[in-house]
């Protein structure tokens, strides 16, 4: 996808704070974050978001997950406890259609979320 933004992050085509980095997917600081850490993860695979995720993906998302647990140690939120969040579709929020899960943490959160 050539506009996509999380792609052209993925491709490092514009600038984003990464926090990892594989083959398979990119984990970058938020830029507008909604706690002390606020990371986001992508697959490097374009994929709208998790409506759009096949059976084959299925491995690809589990790993989305586990970063996004493996990320919430190394910022040092992992004990105090965190959010992991996928907004799908516009009622939910979703404002860039690349799948994403946010890791949302370093303060107490409320539920049901707004
Ligand atoms: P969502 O609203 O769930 O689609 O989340 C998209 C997130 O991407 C929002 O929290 C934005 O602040 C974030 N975002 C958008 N553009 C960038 C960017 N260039 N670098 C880092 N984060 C971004
Ligand atoms: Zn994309």
């Amino acid at each position: 996808m050539d506009d996509c933004v999380f792609c052209r992050i993925g491709r490092g085509e514009i600038p984003a704070d990464i926090v990892y980095k594989d083959d398979e997917v990119v984990a970058f600081r938020d830029i507008n974050p909604q706690g002390p850490v606020h990371v986001v993860i992508i697959p490097v695979e374009h994929i709208p978001g998790i409506k759009e995720a096949e059976e084959r993906h299925q491995g690809l998302v589990g790993k989305l997950m586990l970063v996004a647990a493996r990320i919430a140690q190394d910022e040092g939120i992992a004990d105090g406890g965190y959010r992991l969040v996928v907004n799908q579709g516009r009622e939910a929020g979703q404002s860039v259609d690349h799948l994403h899960v946010h890791v949302i943490g370093g303060r107490a959160m409320h539920w049901p979320p707004g």
